[in-house]
């Protein structure tokens, strides 16, 4: 089966356009001059507008200081009107990472990068704000329906964005998860034996579905862009009809078209969490 993102996208939407939520406002650190940015900057203006939502873009350039940066940081913290904060990285300036998550406020982080809310993912079952694309891929699974509870699973990267945090969700929902990295020995037997695979690795390849065992269920969280200008996931399908086989989802139209739903969803949750404060 193609494990696609459109209607699980679709329904969070729908629920939070029930929920008449008036006036959110999404700040974005945006750098200047950075094709990929700009690409992303314009998905995030159309997912915003079909909530109703708005953007404040904050240009960043390799001219703005770091005092500049932290100041205007400081400000949208305090802005009532602004409901929360992204920081589209890589930056064109050098910002010390401890600086920028501890920075945000954490009732604004959008993408939940805060040691406040990383931390918070770690030590509670209790999900609140999750990164966006790690949130995503487990919706995508769940609205498929896909049972976790006893099931060997592989996250392949341990990113604090994607991969780490998504190990904690298998684990909430009583998988056994594996996180593969780059120090990895025994990769492709994982592959082999996983019965559910995340895939962030940002690699190409690295899975290739032939490897996979009959039955197996991917999310593709990799995105990469061919010389032929094509979307591709991390992982090649090297085998005809291999929906047939396993269940994977799509890149384009996977979990990516889920993950800009999350952002709309935990926009929404920093407001709740705002006015629950
Ligand atoms: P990252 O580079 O921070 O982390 C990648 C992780 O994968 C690392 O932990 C690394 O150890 C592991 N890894 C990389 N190559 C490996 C290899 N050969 N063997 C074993 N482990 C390996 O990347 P990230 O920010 O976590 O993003 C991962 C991918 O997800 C990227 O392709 C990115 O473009 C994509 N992404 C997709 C979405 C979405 O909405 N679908 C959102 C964010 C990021």
């Amino acid at each position: 089966m193609l494990l696609k993102g459109k209607d699980a996208a679709d329904k969070i939407v729908s629920g939070l356009l029930e929920e008449n939520l008036e006036g959110l406002t999404l700040a974005v650190f945006h750098p200047l001059g950075d094709g990929a940015a700009e690409s992303y900057l314009k998905t995030k203006e159309k997912w915003l507008k079909k909530i109703n939502a708005k953007i404040e873009v904050v240009p960043v350039d390799e001219k703005m200081t770091h005092d500049a940066f932290f100041r205007r940081l400081e400000q949208l913290n305090k802005d009532d009107s602004i409901t929360g904060i992204m920081v589209e990285l890589p930056l064109p300036i050098k910002i010390p990472e401890k600086e920028l998550l501890t920075g945000i406020n954490p009732l604004k982080d959008v993408d939940a990068i805060t040691y406040f809310n990383q931390g918070k993912i770690f030590t509670s079952k209790n999900e609140e704000l999750i990164p966006c694309t790690s949130a995503a891929s487990i919706k995508l699974l769940e609205h498929y329906q896909i049972d976790f509870a006893g099931k060997n699973v592989l996250v392949i990267g341990r990113s604090y964005i994607v991969g780490l945090p998504l190990f904690k969700l298998f684990l909430n929902r009583n998988a056994t998860p594996t996180v593969a990295h780059r120090g990895t020995s025994n990769l492709k037997d994982l592959i082999h034996n996983a019965d559910i695979i995340a895939v962030c690795a940002g690699t190409r390849g690295i899975v290739k579905s032939s490897e996979v065992k009959d039955g197996t269920i991917v999310a593709d969280v990799g995105i990469h862009v061919t010389e032929e200008g094509k979307i591709v996931g991390d992982m090649i399908i090297d085998q005809e009809n291999e929906e047939n086989r396993i269940s994977y989802s799509p890149v384009p139209g996977g979990v990516g078209t889920v993950t800009n739903a999350m952002m709309l969803h935990n926009l929404a949750l920093c407001r709740k969490l705002q006015l629950k404060k």
